[in-house]
């Protein structure tokens, strides 16, 4: 299938791109897939309660059936008609964080969302994504969205149309690129069933933030202890990798230099993973800079762009630093141990 792609603003002007807007919103009403921009990467949108459009998606993905897919929505009322028993702290959150990078585990209402979406649980994942185009597209929809990130299966998440292009190409009907991405992250992933809140995927909006506003969050066991079962079914998938191994290093930039100097005596083609800081710091055969220390959120935003980028270089091993937990900090640890298959050497 060829794949069509439509250049947009992220303005979306009525008139410069709202015909490429009505392009992308008929295709996903013939239940075909389309990637879009949303404020955290690129989404592979279809109709969400239609089985034959979503399972399109698994396809085109390589994605296990067992992992449940988020429902985008536009629209506040959208919400009621998918989702039930919404609890007070729910709304409380969506006043605060919607349009945002906060997805919300509610009851699973009725039968307009296909089982497909929610693998077959009760429960349903929703967002409103914060992003003019992803608005657009789904307003001129009139659909529930699903959409999990538009990359194959255990690759880094897109953050722009290239590497959607780069994974999906001839796979789904079309794109729309409305450039790079902003957050660079996905989406925090709030279990709103559980008496108090649960973190299941760290993302866009920090456990700090959502505290501010609720009080107590807990965090899913299986974040802190990668021996339990994650209760997000997404999460226990190897995910994100470069193509050669990532190593991610606790220690300071002499203990990784010392590291990277040993397999390159054995001869190996060795990369850093470093920040702008220190990017001169060290030697190696490929050094990339993933955004600022001193400003996480610039390592969310370069993260997945950085791991593909490795993938374009000969190294055959990849030592990363590693970056303090909280804050944006948390998501970003939380995918660079998926991509290093959770492979950390500590300096003491
Ligand atoms: P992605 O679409 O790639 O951003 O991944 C979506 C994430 O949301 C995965 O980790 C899913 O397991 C998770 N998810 C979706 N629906 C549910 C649900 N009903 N309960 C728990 N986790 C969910
Ligand atoms: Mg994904």
């Amino acid at each position: 299938m060829e794949t069509k792609v439509w250049v947009v603003d992220n303005v979306v002007d009525k008139k410069s791109s709202y015909p490429q807007i009505l392009q992308a919103a008929a295709l996903l009403r013939a239940n075909e897939v389309v990637a879009f921009p949303t404020e955290t990467v690129y989404g592979l949108g279809a109709n969400a309660a239609s089985t034959a459009a979503v399972k399109k998606i698994f396809q085109a993905k390589g994605r296990p059936s067992d992992n449940p897919l988020i429902v985008h929505i536009a629209d506040h009322n959208q919400l009621e008609e998918i989702a039930a028993d919404i609890p007070r702290v729910a709304y409380t959150l969506i006043e605060q964080f919607w349009p945002g990078p906060l997805t919300l585990i509610l009851k699973k209402k009725g039968n307009v969302i296909c089982d497909e979406v929610t693998a077959g649980l009760s429960t349903i994942a929703v967002r409103m994504p914060a992003h003019p185009v992803a608005l657009a597209l789904i307003q001129e929809s009139s659909l529930p969205i699903a959409a999990p990130s538009a990359n194959l299966s255990g690759r880094p998440s897109p953050t722009s149309a290239m590497h959607v292009l780069a994974d999906l190409n001839g796979k789904i009907a079309g794109v729309v690129d409305g450039g790079e991405t902003g957050i660079g992250v996905e989406s925090t992933v709030l279990d709103c069933t559980t008496e108090i809140p649960t973190i299941l995927r760290p993302g866009g909006v920090t456990k700090e933030q959502l505290e501010q506003v609720i009080g107590r969050v807990n965090v899913d066991a299986a974040l802190l202890d990668e021996k339990q079962v994650p209760k997000s079914p997404g999460m226990k998938y190897a995910h994100y990798a470069p193509k050669s191994p990532l190593i991610i290093v606790d220690g300071e930039p002499f203990f990784l230099q010392q590291l990277v100097d040993k397999q390159r005596a054995l001869g190996k083609q060795v990369g850093i993973l470093t920040t702008e800081e220190r990017r001169h710091v060290y030697k190696a055969d490929v050094v990339l800079a993933c955004g600022e220390r001193a400003n996480l959120s610039t390592v969310a935003n370069r993260l997945y762009d950085t791991l593909r980028a490795f993938d374009d270089t000969d190294v055959e091993i990849i030592y990363s630093e590693s970056f303090p937990a909280d804050g944006i900090g948390a998501a970003i640890m939380n995918r660079l141990k998926k991509a290093a298959g959770h492979q950390i050497v500590r300096e003491k």
